[in-house]
């Protein structure tokens, strides 16, 4: 049976014929279908996101608060079963989306409360008789295109936000994980008819849809840089409104004073978390030459021991891929770098115990340099690919040598090198000591070509708000400074 779509607060496969098969990555089964949804299912998601829009943006935003933190609650209460389909749609260890679950809970429990705190501000004016406010209003209509990696986290990210603003919403998931966003068809039940809507297809036709729709006045994507590129070609006639998280290439710097003990396992986990499929996924290590050889070693050893497997296996490190074509381009470029003298120290292959099931093994190479695809283009796989350096400015040219700047990470104590990392470092997110946490009160984004906006905190609201700016005299008398001048 085909899952269906959410329109308008009730089921429905839609009008368009097709089906999209979903398939376990661990097996390379198909688990279910969903419908291939093209333009007038889009089209009908946003009839009913735009007739909700007048009455929800008039809501009280106590009364909106309210709805979300139960969205919130109700994530919460489905944790194990929606954690368990993202598992089997995308791969992931049950433990990872576990923690999924966890955070999208708590980035629609943390815009309830933003969205019923912040409205804008009141600004001095320029006269005594005057007021001057500068108000915050909701878009309309927001066209939120998922992918697959963090599907519910990635939506949360968009849709808490974007609904605390007082906007409406269709969300788009990705066509190979689509199931755990039907599933919310419940968490959102409570909520008025049209406020949200899910749709499923392929990017092309019910993605392109919504972004080609003009009552969709902002369009958040997560994706690849191809498709954020060719989205805002599309866009770019309507002048419509973008929000863009694309790909990442992630530096990470372990100084000369790191603790080994620590940066091992804390850059095998930034590299290797969801099989390498993270955003921030770290894809490129920079190694003081004093501790790179040790480092090296470890690090290899480490990798070689983690343990591969379904995500749905209690045991389970690292998953599998989640298709495919994934896999293939980490072979290639993993190939082409072997080809120009980098060393593959473990991994480089399929697991040969696992015949089915997208798996590659984690891989840690030297050897490598920036002339490689592997540390120019994003790999998106389970791979550690290990460059030394003498001098710490050396480390941050290199890190900073890349189209991309989501993020960046770096081991050290020594607050100089801190200053400096944090003061030249061109990502939109740098750790320090700590990979990969987010925190739902800072801002999350990219510079460079990993992105424009910010997703989290109060940059976050504000990408789902229009700034309007009030001028009000209440005197309302002549001005002396009109015509005529020739007085
Ligand atoms: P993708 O670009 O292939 O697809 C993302 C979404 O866009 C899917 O829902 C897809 O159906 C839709 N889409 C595809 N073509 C479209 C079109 N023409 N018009 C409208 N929508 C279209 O990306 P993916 O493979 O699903 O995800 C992996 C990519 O996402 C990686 O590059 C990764 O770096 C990036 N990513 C970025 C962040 C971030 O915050 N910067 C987070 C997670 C993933």
């Amino acid at each position: 049976m085909t899952r269906p779509m959410w329109i308008n607060g009730a089921p429905t496969t839609g009008v368009t014929d097709g089906v999209i098969e979903v398939h376990d990555p661990a097996t390379e089964e198909v688990i279910e279908t969903v419908p291939a949804a093209d333009a007038p299912d889009v089209t009908a998601a946003v009839d009913a996101a735009h007739a909700a829009f007048a009455d929800w943006r008039r809501m009280p935003a106590g009364e909106r608060a309210e709805l979300l933190h139960r969205v919130a609650n109700q994530l919460t209460a489905q944790t194990e079963a929606l954690a368990t389909l993202l598992t089997r749609e995308g791969g992931k260890p049950l433990v990872e989306n576990r923690d999924e679950m966890g955070w999208s809970a708590a980035c629609f429990h943390y815009y309830a409360e933003m969205g019923r705190n912040s409205r804008g501000r009141v600004i001095p004016s320029v006269e005594s008789s005057q007021l001057n406010l500068v108000l915050k209003e909701p878009y309309g209509v927001v066209g939120a295109i998922v992918p697959w990696n963090y599907p519910i986290l990635l939506m949360a990210w968009k849709v808490a936000p974007a609904l605390a603003a007082g906007n409406t919403v269709v969300i788009k998931p990705s066509e190979m994980t689509p199931l755990s966003t039907l599933a919310l068809a419940d968490v959102f039940g409570h909520l008025p008819p049209g406020v949200v809507n899910i749709v499923t297809g392929y990017g092309r036709a019910a993605g392109e849809a919504l972004v080609l729709d003009p009552r969709v006045r902002v369009i958040a994507f997560t994706g690849s840089l191809e498709t954020g590129r060719h989205i805002a070609r599309v866009a770019a006639d309507q002048v419509k409104k973008l929000h863009l998280e694309l790909g990442g290439k992630d530096a990470f710097i372990v100084a000369e004073d790191a603790d080994l003990d620590v940066a091992v396992p804390g850059v095998a986990w930034a590299a290797l978390l969801n099989a390498g499929q993270v955003c921030t996924s770290t894809e490129r290590v920079y190694v003081h030459e004093s501790v790179a050889p040790a480092f090296v070693e470890r690090i290899a050893d480490y990798a070689r021991r983690l343990r591969l497997g379904p995500g749905m296996d209690p045991t389970t490190d690292v998953g599998p891929m989640v298709g495919a074509t994934y896999r293939a381009k980490v072979e290639a470029q993993v190939a082409e770098a072997v080809a120009q003298g980098a060393r593959i120290l473990t991994g480089g292959q399929r697991p040969p115990d696992r015949p089915r099931g997208y798996f590659y093994e984690p891989t840690v190479l030297t050897g490598v340099n920036h002339s490689m695809r592997i540390m120019r283009e994003e790999t998106f796989g389970p791979t550690i690919p290990i460059m030394t350096y003498r001098a710490f400015d050396e480390a941050i040219s290199l890190a900073n040598d890349s189209p991309f700047g989501l993020g960046a990470n770096l081991y050290t104590n020594d607050a100089r090198k801190v200053k400096q990392f944090y003061e030249e470092v061109q990502a939109g997110t740098l750790w320090v000591n700590d990979p990969l946490t987010d925190n739902d009160a800072g801002p999350f984004g990219g510079m460079k070509m990993s992105g424009m906006g910010r997703e989290l905190g109060e940059e976050g609201l504000d990408e789902f708000r229009e700034t309007k700016h009030l001028h009000w005299d209440f005197e309302g008398g002549a001005k002396p400074w009109w015509y005529p001048y020739g007085k």
